[in-house]
């Protein structure tokens, strides 16, 4: 079944791989996304020296020649929400809304962070020796990898190129190769916006090679990462001895609480569109719901009546709320995981592999009832459409629940007890914290990263800035004006 061939992009020009390596997708694995090249590690290393050449002038460029840039791309990828929200839709398989929006915040992220190229700015203190003043700025760090999962094809690459590049970064990007097709149409889109060569170069093949060699490399500078846990351990040893800047945003198992006095319809919605939308691919989902025991059965009961309205199918089949799992390595593992709970005792709702018209992998969202903390689908991070339920005889035990996690990205609490909803606020470990909504879902100009093993470095978004720049430090002999 021959495709369409895609190239990597290097020092500005569309470059052949090594190998090529075709992506299917997900709803139909009759339906080839195109082919796409892989590559080697001497085209990693052309990739790294381009981005290093390019990395003086870039630096050094007017912001108003970055926001130009920034805001062009972001224009563009808002312009072709819909073709570019197919694609993701058919090589990632969210639904078609979901993908939509998530290509609408992609543009968004850019024209947010064009702006910032013109707002960044330094501070000027008085110093506490007299006849000096003290000025802190911020300049570009260098060259940056950029290493991103498959879930957020769009949103998550934006969320680091754009940054990236707004405080004057040059940089080397290696997408998820389940994803391909969306990192190729980006950096289309940003060729097209006018980025200098060299400056952004696309290097789709695997971590084991590309990715290693990013990190391994002592001409980048530092590396951004989202993926696993086991990954970014692997991208740290590789990375620490270079002394090289780090922003690792890794894994999460989310707490969700809901307590005896919460809102029943609330809870259930920001249940299961925590757990099961994105078909649960997500590192922020709430994927251990913790119940107080006043409020358990109900909740169990309205929970499964409205997963039993959702509609699993092809992602781009309208009606459809869930789309299918990732690939067939996620799906085993999601059912893997289901028939290790029934062996320690868990009772599985839902979860039944479906067998639709297209070539997909589809399942049912499942509910774990009767989960006991040990049990190690309550542990491990499985990243499927998969919630499980943790019974709590009161609000102290389910904090505590919430805290017994080596993660901690985002949590949730649904209550109407403002006292609880503050004391969880100040109290759950995790990065983020959520009130009477879903756990998944975050804005992009606020600060994004978590506690314990789910992050490391400085965190995104909002506060991309503490990354993707240097502070430095003056002391200014300036005759002792007073600031
Ligand atoms: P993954 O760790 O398998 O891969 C992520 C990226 O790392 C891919 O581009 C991959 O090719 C690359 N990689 C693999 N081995 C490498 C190596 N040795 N050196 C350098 N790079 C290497 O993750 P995934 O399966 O793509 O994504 C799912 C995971 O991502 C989940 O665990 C999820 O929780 C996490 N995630 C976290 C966030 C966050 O912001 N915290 C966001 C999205 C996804």
């Amino acid at each position: 079944m021959p495709g369409m061939r895609f190239d990597n992009y290097i020092d500005g020009r569309w470059c052949e791989g090594a190998e090529y390596r075709g992506n299917l997708n997900p709803s139909d694995q009759d339906d080839l996304i195109g082919d796409y090249a892989q590559a080697d590690a001497a085209q990693t290393g052309e990739a790294i020296a381009a981005a290093r050449a390019a990395f003086p002038a870039w630096s050094q460029v007017s912001p108003q020649q970055r926001f130009d840039i920034l805001d062009g791309a972001g224009s563009l990828i808002l312009a072709r929400r819909d073709a570019l929200g197919w694609l993701l839709a058919r090589e990632e398989g969210k639904t078609l809304a979901e993908a939509v929006a998530e290509v609408g915040r992609a543009g968004q992220i850019f024209k947010f962070f064009a702006g910032e190229a013109l707002r960044l700015h330094g501070e000027i203190l008085g110093s506490v020796r007299p006849g000096l003043n003290v000025e802190v700025t911020r300049e570009p760090l260098g060259v940056v990898g950029l290493i991103t999962p498959w879930n957020f094809p769009m949103a998550i690459p934006a969320w680091k190129i754009a940054p990236a590049l707004a405080y004057g970064n040059s940089l080397v990007f290696k997408p998820s190769g389940r994803v391909s097709g969306c990192a190729w149409a980006l950096v289309d889109i940003l060729n097209e916006a006018g980025v200098p060569k060299g400056v952004v170069n696309l290097v789709m093949g695997t971590g084991a090679v590309v990715g290693q060699l990013l990190s391994e490399s002592p001409l980048v500078d530092a590396v951004s990462f989202s993926g696993s846990v086991q990954t970014g351990q692997r991208i740290a040893a590789a990375c620490l001895p270079l002394r090289k800047k780090l922003q690792l945003e890794m894994g999460g198992r989310n707490p969700m609480v809901v307590l005896d006095d919460a809102d029943l319809e609330v809870a259930v919605e920001a249940c299961v569109s925590g757990a099961f939308h994105a078909t649960g691919q997500r590192c922020t989902a709430s994927s251990r719901l913790i119940v107080t025991a006043g409020i358990h059965d109900r909740f169990v009961a309205a929970m499964l009546e409205r997963m039993a309205a959702l509609h699993v199918g092809h992602a781009l089949t309208p009606e459809v709320d869930i789309g299918p799992v990732v690939d067939a390595t996620q799906l085993r593992k999601n059912q893997d995981y289901l028939a290790m709970a029934r062996a320690e005792g868990g009772l599985v709702h839902g979860g039944e592999l479906l067998d639709l018209e297209t070539r997909g992998f589809f399942m049912r969202p499942a509910l774990v009832v009767g989960v006991e903390p040990h049990m190690r689908i309550g542990r491990e991070d499985i990243f499927g459409p998969i919630a499980l339920i943790l019974r709590a005889r009161d609000y102290a035990e389910a904090l505590a629940l919430a805290n017994d996690s080596e993660l901690g990205l985002s949590a949730g609490i649904c209550t109407r007890s403002l006292s609880h909803a503050s004391h969880f606020k100040r109290h759950v470990q995790a990065g983020m914290v959520v009130i009477n909504a879903a756990t998944a879902g975050s804005d992009y100009h606020v600060p994004f990263g978590g506690r314990k093993h789910s992050s490391y470095g400085p965190w995104e978004q909002g506060h991309a800035r503490d990354f993707f720049t240097l502070v430095k430090t003056t002391y200014l002999n300036g005759g002792g004006v007073p600031v």
